[in-house]
């Protein structure tokens, strides 16, 4: 998704609906009343482990693949009052994925879009792919510590394209998250977004803040022994998924090649409302699908809801549905 479009898609530093309405709901109450307010909420600070988890999962999930340890970690939700057009854009074809949300019982208003980091630990390393909304909104820092991870033990961290959903929490406060990082990115999505004669805030804080800290690659090159960029254009001209393979096998990190998790992967042809180049997005998932049918690859997409990982079942000629894995508590 892209962050410089008005419209559903979440900004870097977006606050989620429930602490908007607590301010809210404080401001209003005036003085006395946020006194009062104030106590629970001060209580329910100090003792965290007493408060029920938020999110099934407790904000990430582990998946076992080859001698990888693979964990999307999720850098929360925003709220997405309709689907339809943008995750299912286009315009002669909207009857026809309203029906199959209504069919799939996928809702149509009122829902949420997903935001799913991924970390992958490999001989010993820490890769983390894409980095979330950044700014009060992301919590994918807040869910790497819950999985036990904290920031600066990061070896390596890899941007699939420039949007802000997936740069935003690069920096925290003009710093980089992650220090002790490898910055890692395909020199020609960097180059386009460092370039732009306006960027956007979200890559003036991010790419540009942290200019001199990329490393700059190409596709098909190797980011770390076992991970491999896969060109996949048109959601950015220049976007980058990435081939982790181990022990005989392996997951296609999608980024936002993925699309949606029912609409693009149900219907050739399909594009969203942020991809740069419609028809090419919609060839280039039609390849990519195929090829993670064909090699039996483990699959999860950035926008897919958690737990975001699975595999993909072809349906039918350029028809493919996702499969999430069976859910392991270990
Ligand atoms: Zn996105």
């Amino acid at each position: 998704m892209s962050n410089d479009t008005p419209s559903n898609d979440t900004p870097s530093n977006a606050t989620p609906a429930r602490s908007l309405d607590r301010r809210d709901a404080l401001r209003l109450l005036g003085t006395a009343g946020v006194l009062a307010a104030a106590a629970p909420l001060a209580r329910a600070q100090t003792a965290p482990a007493a408060a029920p988890a938020t999110l099934n999962g407790n904000g990430f999930y582990r998946q076992r693949i080859g001698n990888m340890t693979v964990t999307v970690v999720s850098d929360g939700t925003s709220p997405l009052a309709a689907l339809l057009p943008t995750w299912g854009a286009n315009p002669d074809r909207q009857a026809e994925f309203a029906a199959t949300l209504a069919e799939y019982n996928v809702a149509a208003q009122n829902t949420v879009n997903h935001f799913n980091p991924v970390l992958i630990e490999l001989d010993g390393k820490r890769i983390l792919i894409d980095t979330g909304r950044g700014g009060t909104g992301g919590q994918l820092v807040g869910n790497l510590r819950r999985a036990g991870i904290e920031p600066e033990t990061i070896n390596t961290v890899f941007i699939t394209h420039g949007h802000g959903d997936h740069i935003g929490g690069l920096t925290t406060a003009g710093k980089p998250t992650f220090a002790n990082a490898q910055h890692i990115m395909g020199e020609a999505e960097f180059n386009f977004w460092v370039t732009q004669a306006t960027p956007n805030d979200a890559v003036k804080n991010n790419l540009i803040a942290l200019k001199d800290q990329f490393k700059l690659i190409q596709p098909g090159q190797e980011i770390v022994p076992g991970l491999t960029t896969v060109a996949t254009p048109g959601h950015t001209l220049n976007h980058l998924s990435v081939l982790a393979q181990s022990g005989g096998q392996g997951i296609m990190i999608l980024g936002d090649a993925g699309g949606h998790f029912l609409l693009s992967l149900k219907y050739r042809g399909a594009y969203v409302g942020f991809d740069t180049n419609g028809d090419q997005a919609a060839q280039t998932r039609q390849q990519i699908f195929d090829r993670i049918v064909s090699g039996n690859l483990w699959v999860t997409g950035y926008h897919f809801p958690f737990h975001a990982i699975g595999h993909l079942r072809r349906l039918g000629e350029g028809s493919y549905e996702f499969e999430p894995t069976v859910w392991n508590w270990s």
